[in-house]
C-alpha cells in the first residue's frame, strides 16, 4: 500500500497545489536547519493522531456543551434575583438633599420599583447607555458629568444586558437623581441639582461563603455536580483545573469521585454570584488528583497540586484556541510545490486571520520579524533547552525582542503571510535545536513552588486538605 496516498494530509496538499499555486514551503526555505527524520513512518503516528484529534474534538464538544447551560445558568439566576436591599450606612445629606435622602431610605426598603419612585430600568441586549439616557431626557452632556469621575468608567463604558439603572424624578417629572451599580460593591446615586451634579457612593457589604461538595461520577460529570448542589459555572472551574491531567471525555469511569471547596459571593446577604474553586480531589478509577488554588508571588492565581506543583503545564499544546489541525509534523509529506517528499517540521493550526496566537510557554522573545515563507515570526526563547516558533502571522502584539512573554499571552494574530494556502499557524517545536513533534513531545514538568513559598501555600492549604480527607473518608463509609 502506498502511504502517502492514504494519508489525509498529502491529499488535502495535493488538492491545494490543484487549487492554488503557492503552498507551504516552510521546511524549504527557512533559517532553521532542515532536519529529515527519516526513522518514524506515518503509521506509527496514527493512533495518537486519532487520539489526539478525539482529545481536541472532546475539548470543543464540552466547551459547546457547557458554556450555554453557564450562560443559561446565569441568566435565570439573574431573573430569580430578588430585588436588592440596601442595608448601609449612609453618609449625611445636606439638608435640601431630603428629597434624595428620603429616596434613598425608600430604597431601602422593598420593592424598589414604582412606589418608591426610582423607575428601574434593566439594559436590554443592543441598548446603549445613550439610548436610555435619551429615553429618561438625560443628555450627552450629563453622560459626559458622570464620565468626568473615572471611577465610573468601566460602569458607564461597559455596559451589559441585565445591568440597572434606576431614574428618581421631581414633582414636575423633571430628573432629579440616576442610580447604578459601580461595580459589585459600590452604588452611586447621582444626583442633579441646578448648581451641578452630586455623586453620593454607597459601599455594599461583600460576603463569600464556603461550602463543601461531594459527587460521585453516575453517567456524568454534570449529573454528579448538580446531585451535589454545584453550579455549572463551578463544575467547568472544577473540570479546567484537573483539565491538565485527567480526559474527562474519556478517562471518567462510573464510582469515580471528587470533594470540593468553593465558595460563593453574597451582597447584602442575598446570593450574587458564583464565586471559585478552592481546592478539590478528584478520584479517577482509583488514583487521588488534587488542585488548590493559590497565589503566586507573582501574583498570578493558579492550582496546585498538594506537593506544591502547578497543576498547569510548562507548554501549552496548542498555541490557538479552538484551532484546527490541518497538516501535522511529518518527516514526509509531498511537498504541495515541488510534488517532492519532504519534512514538514512543525504542526499548521487553521483558524481566522486576527484570531490571538498565545506564547506556548513562558519565556522570552528571541526573534520578531520576516522569514522567507514563514512571513511574519515569532520565535520565543523559554529556557536554555526549549523554543517555539509561530509563522505565518497578520501583525505581531506589541512584545519586542528581548522581553519577557508570560504563557498564554498573545504575541501576535493568525494571517498568511509568507507562502501560505490559507490563515493558519505554523507551529514549531525544538528541543536543543531539534524540531518535535509539539502535539507529542514529552513536556518538561513546570517548576514547583521555592520553598519560602512553598510553606506559605502549606499553610493555607493544610486545613483544607484535612478537611477533603475527612469528607472523602465519611463519603465513603456511607457509600458502604
Ligand atoms: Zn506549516
Amino acid at each position: 500500500m502506498n502511504l502517502n496516498e492514504s494519508d489525509p494530509n498529502v491529499q488535502r496538499d495535493k488538492h491545494a497545489s490543484t487549487t492554488a499555486r503557492r503552498g507551504n514551503l516552510h521546511s524549504q526555505r527557512t533559517k532553521w536547519t532542515f532536519i529529515q527524520n527519516t526513522i518514524a513512518a506515518p503509521i506509527s503516528w496514527r493512533r495518537e493522531h486519532w487520539f489526539l484529534a478525539g482529545i481536541v474534538v472532546s475539548v470543543i464538544v464540552i466547551a459547546g456543551a457547557v458554556l450555554p447551560n453557564w450562560a443559561a445558568a446565569m441568566r435565570e439566576r439573574n431573573a430569580a434575583l430578588p430585588p436588592t436591599t440596601l442595608d448601609v450606612p449612609l453618609p449625611a445629606l445636606s439638608p435640601d438633599d431630603s428629597a434624595l435622602s428620603a429616596a434613598i431610605d425608600a430604597a431601602n426598603s422593598e420593592p424598589l420599583v414604582d412606589d418608591t419612585g426610582w423607575q428601574v430600568v434593566n439594559v436590554r441586549s443592543g441598548q446603549t447607555l445613550g439610548d436610555i439616557f435619551q429615553q429618561q431626557g438625560l443628555g450627552a452632556a450629563d453622560l459626559a458629568r458622570l464620565l468626568d469621575d473615572r471611577n465610573n468608567t468601566s460602569a458607564l463604558r461597559n455596559i451589559h444586558p441585565g445591568q440597572e439603572f434606576a431614574f428618581l424624578r421631581n414633582g414636575d417629572g423633571s430628573l432629579h437623581a440616576l442610580r447604578f451599580d459601580r461595580d459589585e460593591h459600590t452604588r452611586v446615586i447621582a444626583s442633579f441639582a441646578a448648581d451641578g451634579l452630586k455623586q453620593t457612593t454607597l459601599e455594599r457589604n461583600i460576603e463569600r461563603r464556603t461550602h463543601v461538595a461531594h459527587g460521585t461520577i453516575d453517567g456524568s460529570l454534570y449529573g454528579a455536580g448538580e446531585a451535589a448542589g454545584m453550579s455549572d459555572a463551578l463544575l467547568a472551574q472544577l473540570a479546567n483545573a484537573f483539565g491538565y491531567d485527567l480526559d474527562f471525555a474519556h478517562d471518567l469511569r462510573d464510582g469515580d469521585n471528587f470533594t470540593v471547596v468553593y465558595d460563593d459571593v453574597y451582597r447584602e446577604g442575598e446570593r450574587l454570584r458564583d464565586g471559585n474553586v478552592i481546592a478539590a480531589t478528584f478520584i479517577n478509577r482509583g488514583k487521588r488528583y488534587s488542585a488548590f488554588r493559590f497565589t503566586n508571588r507573582a501574583g498570578e492565581t493558579l492550582y496546585y497540586t498538594e506537593d506544591g506543583r502547578p497543576l498547569r503545564k510548562s507548554f501549552l499544546r496548542m498555541p490557538v484556541d479552538f484551532a484546527k489541525v490541518t497538516s501535522r509534523f511529518s518527516a514526509a509529506r509531498l511537498h504541495p510545490i515541488l510534488g517532492t517528499m519532504r519534512a514538514h517540521q512543525g504542526v499548521d493550526f487553521a483558524a481566522p486571520i486576527g484570531t490571538p496566537i498565545h506564547a506556548a510557554g513562558a519565556g522570552k522573545i528571541a526573534f520578531r520579524g520576516w522569514q522567507s515563507g514563514y512571513g511574519n515570526v515569532v520565535i520565543v526563547q523559554h529556557d536554555a533547552h526549549h523554543s517555539t516558533l509561530y509563522g505565518h502571522m497578520s501583525r505581531f502584539a506589541t512584545e519586542q525582542i528581548g522581553q519577557r512573554v508570560a504563557q498564554g499571552q498573545t504575541i501576535g494574530f493568525v494571517g498568511m503571510t509568507g507562502l501560505a494556502t490559507g490563515p493558519h499557524v505554523h507551529y514549531e517545536f525544538r528541543v536543543d535545536g531539534q524540531h518535535r513533534d509539539p502535539l507529542t513531545v514529552t513536556l518538561p514538568k513546570p517548576e514547583p513552588l521555592p520553598a519560602a513559598e512553598f510553606a506559605r501555600f502549606r499553610s493555607q492549604t493544610q486545613p483544607m486538605l484535612a478537611k477533603l480527607k475527612t469528607l472523602e473518608a465519611t463519603q465513603l463509609a456511607s457509600a458502604k
